[in-house]
């Protein structure tokens, strides 16, 4: 049985036809520039690439082409399932849930924590259930791994009523990249999930760090928001909460434009004054450019820091994962990361980091080295997978 996987942001629509057992990917593409006129949806049909004009920009369009091409493919029928990537679930989602109009209700509250994805999210889900009006419509939750966090590690030392009232706590995110990599990670160690503690980095343009404990996250980077923790390509990470009183007393910002420009602004992209791109940060300050090297600098002190304070809540490390486009890719940051590292007992494989490149999973350190290994995450199949397991359960 296929698996249709969508993730529907403001103006996207991302999305892959795959079986959830093999992990083979049967179609795959993206939607974007979705409510303007220059839309166009691109579709990957295993080696052959289209691309189709949306004049009309909409997701009713972006999933019309879509069934064109599953019709022409001739897999219509054979698909089973819809899972839907939803970035908040609040506390209300610590599982993925078949979408009933009271699931889709819980998903609309949980709009204030999540103002710009949830919505897109809902809009999606929405137009995806008229278009494959037949098939069971599954949401799964960037948050809902990590609702077994403890409260320790998730209250923020505020006054009690922000979080009794509105919700202020840590959430995090990530969460099924970070399921992911975890269960493949106890795998590549020869150790059963339940039995291992890790720290899982996702370095993407958003970057989180998580600790996994026996397959349970115990405490992640991101907070009430995606803002919160390590540096990122655009976004700071942590600052000082009272950094917005300052900027709007000293540069007359506004809350919004201080905001916007911690998101959209900062981290790696504002260090450098440069670009949010860590493969041309590493070429520039090769050549020899101080922000470039001042922002990777900044990235791997921060992410050494706060993988060393993730050990805390595991007591015991036993691994520690790459990956995301930066964790898969760059030896440089991984390397840079391991030698600030040694206080928890890692020693790089130099040979062995170079290799983990361009999709190379392994292991990246010395035998007598604590381990770290570079696994290569796939939302998508997680997703799927996901979405597998919650309809057997219904079914069952
Ligand atoms: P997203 O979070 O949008 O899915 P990715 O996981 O693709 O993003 O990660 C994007 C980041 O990965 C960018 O900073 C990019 O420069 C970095 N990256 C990709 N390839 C390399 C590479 N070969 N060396 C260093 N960084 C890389």
């Amino acid at each position: 049985m296929w698996t249709l996987v969508l993730n529907c942001g403001s103006s996207s629509v991302k999305f892959a036809l795959l079986d959830p057992t093999s992990g083979e990917v049967r179609l795959s593409g993206l939607a974007e520039r979705l409510g303007s006129g220059a839309a166009s949806v691109r579709v990957d049909r295993g080696g052959e690439r289209v691309t189709h004009p949306l004049p009309g920009g909409s997701y009713p369009e972006a999933f019309g082409v879509l069934l064109s091409e599953l019709g022409a493919l001739g897999v219509r029928g054979d698909v089973g399932a819809v899972g839907h990537r939803v970035v908040h679930g609040g506390e209300r989602f610590s599982a993925p849930a078949l979408v009933t109009p009271e699931v889709l209700e819980a998903i609309r509250a949980c709009v204030p924590l999540a103002p710009l994805h949830n919505p897109a999210n809902l809009a999606g889900i929405e137009a995806a259930r008229e278009a494959f009006p037949d098939l069971p419509h599954v949401a799964v939750f960037d948050t809902a791994f990590h609702q077994t966090i403890p409260e320790v590690a998730y209250r923020y030392a505020v006054p009690e009523a922000w979080y009794t009232q509105h919700g202020v706590r840590r959430y995090g995110f990530h969460g099924t990249s970070h399921a992911f990599v975890s269960g493949e990670a106890a795998r590549m160690l020869g150790r059963d999930l339940s039995d291992v503690n890790l720290v899982t980095a996702h370095l993407g343009n958003g970057c989180s760090v998580t600790a996994v404990r026996g397959g349970r996250s115990v405490d992640t980077s991101m907070g009430l928001t995606p803002l919160e923790g390590v540096v990122m390509g655009t976004r700071s990470g942590d600052v000082d909460p009272g950094l917005h009183d300052f900027l709007a007393r000293q540069a007359g910002l506004s809350l919004g434009e201080i905001t916007a420009a911690l998101n959209k602004e900062s981290g790696l992209l504002g260090l450098s004054n440069l670009t949010n791109d860590m493969r041309e940060l590493e070429e520039a300050a090769s050549r020899g450019h101080a922000g470039a090297r001042l922002a990777v600098d900044v990235f791997v002190y921060r992410l050494a820091k706060t993988i060393a304070g993730m050990s805390v809540a595991l007591g015991r490390l036993d691994g520690l994962v790459f990956t995301g486009g930066i964790g898969e890719n760059s030896a440089g940051v991984r390397a840079a990361t391991l030698g600030r590292l040694g206080v928890l007992g890692f020693e790089v494989d130099k040979a062995a980091n170079a290799q983990a490149v361009r999709g190379q999973a392994g292991f990246i350190t010395t035998p007598q080295s604590t381990p770290a290994l570079v696994v290569n995450t796939n939302e998508e199949l997680m997703i799927a997978r996901e979405t597998a397991r919650i309809l057997q359960g219904e079914h069952a």
